[in-house]
């Protein structure tokens, strides 16, 4: 099933942004979420927890994670 989120891009663009798979739960502050945390949670889940663009711990590369997790990731990538 896929569905459409919209988001607000620097400079005040709006785009409209096709995403597939079921549509996450929201943020936890309410706004929409684009993102869902890529921390391994042992086995092949992940944590799972949905974000939007304000609220993402740190994204490094394709993965993405939420606040409690970006530290706890190793490697590179820019801590926001
Ligand atoms: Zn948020
Ligand atoms: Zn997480």
């Amino acid at each position: 099933m896929a569905y459409c989120v919209h988001i607000t891009l620097p400079g005040g663009v709006t785009a409209i942004v096709r995403m597939s798979g079921k549509r996450p739960e929201p943020c936890r502050c309410g706004k929409t979420a684009t993102k869902l945390c890529d921390y391994p949670m042992g086995g092949r889940k992940t944590c799972d927890r949905p974000m939007c663009s304000d609220c993402i711990g740190r994204t490094d590369g394709d993965k993405d994670y939420c606040r409690s997790h970006a530290g706890l990731v190793p490697g590179q990538g820019s801590l926001l």
